[in-house]
């Protein structure tokens, strides 16, 4: 198939508008080919081609995902998905079922979807979810941190290599890409009854500090060559004055790579009457220098949508805030926990309106597109479905400043939005949200349109209304075959590959599992394995990526 006469935006190599054919042969980009007559040639002169979206961060499948589906019977019925001849009936908007949630991704270019929380645990129900999510490829991090199996080792001193063994194991069994810490050891903190806990605070129990957690657990992943950092939801989320942590938490890398997660509910400064105030600059003062560290921003949008944490400390707190108000605060084993609270943002309420400006200025304030990702925190800041509208905000600034001029006048006082100037270009927004996830997390075949790449491809019509643009593509390809033309799809590939890393690591750390399983879990060490063939029997294929420095 050749795709004629676009203008290829292709950043991994440097391609900015350029117009060129693209070659895609058996779901590959491939070269030019000799000569000969084309299979199939489909015209997109005019058009901008990109890779497939990448969403890093989004949480669309696993165990209090599914808590939230069945919180909220009202988000499902509002929004159904009729059963039509390529479709099966699927529901919901903040939370949606697998089959709408791989539906509406693919309508809007993406083609990758990472789940950002899949607690160890539970990794058998994530992946049974996202292998009945179509379309789309996934991938997962694992929880670490509130285990206590890890806060025993951390505990006692174990060495580093031991725990960066654990950390390969837990990889290597629950079939993820990436290690993901949330509340670091504040979850196991509020079983023992702790309800804050900060970054140099004691755990009660085991008497580790938050600081140890991150610093040893960045090192493992950085040892272990796992190509993305440390996956970092810190200390007091959502917090007044937590920007002091966030900063510390830099710190506490010590120049290892992290990535900060959902970063704009970490930047939040106590000035004002209201003792709630923007430290978008200062956060983005630190990302800007400090190359080890990238961050997503979590953006929120005004509306409904509901908030899913692992973070069940925080939650806690939180709880009383839900709107509508019921929520579901759980402790899983001794694995750690999880937090779902429904929530209206509204853009009249002075907190809400100054979270929504603070997002904004910490993309604007970020220098470096490649660390720095386009994430509303699906769905705990809104509903992936808002993506649109983010980037109409972030590159049209006559746009933004008529949205800014309508929000909460007390919170437009107190943000420098109004005078940041910068537009995104199309160039960036293509960083954002292909080639620098797929850099970060090691997906060297995606996020780019080079030969030998899955044909993952993108085509948008150039509209200057950039949210209808982004909002239904003209053409999206997932491994080269269409499946959407004009934000409709036409065909419903099943789920796509489960993309994961498998680091090498000393298998007699598979004894001291097996014994601690035996005496404290409800599944043995050898249940809570999810083997290749597994996978690929709930209709996920596996793809394993190489992590840095080490034969796979
Ligand atoms: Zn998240």
């Amino acid at each position: 198939m050749r795709l004629a006469g676009g203008r290829i935006i292709d950043p991994a190599h440097g391609i900015d508008g350029q117009v060129r054919d693209l070659y895609v042969r058996d779901g590959r980009i491939v070269e030019a080919p000799p000569d000969g007559p084309d299979a199939q040639t489909i015209d997109v002169t005019g058009r901008i081609v990109m890779a497939g979206a990448i969403d890093l961060h989004t949480h669309i499948g696993g165990g209090k995902v599914n808590l939230a589906r069945m919180l909220l019977p009202e988000d499902h019925r509002a929004s159904g998905y009729e059963r039509t001849a390529l479709t099966r009936s699927s529901c919901g908007h903040a939370t949606p079922g697998t089959l709408a949630a791989g539906y509406r991704y693919a309508e809007m270019g993406y083609t990758a979807c990472f789940e950002p929380a899949m607690l160890p645990i539970n990794a058998r129900q994530t992946h049974l979810e996202l292998a009945d999510t179509p379309i789309v490829d996934k991938g997962c991090y694992a929880l670490l941190g509130n285990d206590d199996f890890f806060l025993r080792m951390l505990a006692t001193g174990e060495p580093q290599a031991r725990i960066n063994d654990y950390a390969a194991w837990i990889l290597d069994c629950t079939q993820a890409i990436a290690i993901k810490v949330v509340n670091p050891g504040g979850i196991s903190a509020f079983k023992f009854n702790q309800r804050r806990l900060d970054i140099d605070e004691a755990h009660v129990h085991y008497r580790v500090t938050p600081r140890q957690v991150l610093r040893t657990l960045a090192r493992a992943v950085h040892e272990l060559g796992v190509p993305h950092p440390l996956h970092v939801h810190g200390c007091n989320l959502g917090v007044p004055g937590n920007v002091d942590t966030t900063l510390a938490t830099i710190d506490a890398a010590e120049g290892l790579p992290i990535h900060l997660t959902h970063v704009q509910f970490h930047s939040y400064g106590t000035e004002g009457d209201r003792k709630f105030s923007s430290a978008a600059a200062r956060i983005a003062e630190a990302i800007n220098a400090h190359a080890n560290v990238s961050a997503d921003v979590g953006q929120i949008m005004f509306g409904q949508t509901v908030t899913a944490s692992g973070d069940s400390m925080m939650q806690y707190h939180n709880a009383e805030l839900g709107s509508p108000r019921k929520s579901v605060i759980m402790d899983i084993e001794c694995d750690a926990g999880c937090g779902v609270v429904p929530f209206r943002y509204r853009d009249q309420s002075f907190v809400n309106a100054l979270q929504w400006a603070i997002g904004l200025e910490i993309f604007l304030s970020v220098r470096d597109p490649w660390r720095i990702f386009l994430t509303t925190d699906h769905p705990n800041g809104a509903p992936f479905t808002s993506y649109p509208h983010l980037i109409r905000l972030l590159t049209d600034r006559a746009f933004r400043s008529d949205m800014f001029q309508k929000i909460d006048p007390d919170a437009r006082a107190a943000s420098t939005l109004g005078s940041l100037t910068r537009e995104y270009s199309l160039y960036e927004i293509a960083i954002m949200t292909r080639a620098g996830p797929a850099r970060t997390l090691g997906l060297s075949d995606r996020g780019h349109l080079g030969a030998g790449a899955a044909a993952d491809i993108t085509v948008y019509r150039d509209e200057a209304d950039r949210e209808r643009m982004f909002a239904a593509p003209q053409y999206v390809f997932k491994d080269g075959e269409l499946v959407v033309r004009d934000g409709r799809l036409v065909a419903v590939p099943a789920g796509g590959r489960v993309h994961a890393v498998k680091p090498q690591y000393d298998r007699s750390i598979e004894t001291a599992v097996a014994d601690y399983f035996e005496r404290y879990q409800t599944t043995s060490a050898s249940a809570f394995r999810i083997s290749a063939d597994e996978l690929c029997e709930c209709g996920s294929g596996l793809l394993v990526h190489e992590c840095r420095g080490k034969p796979r």
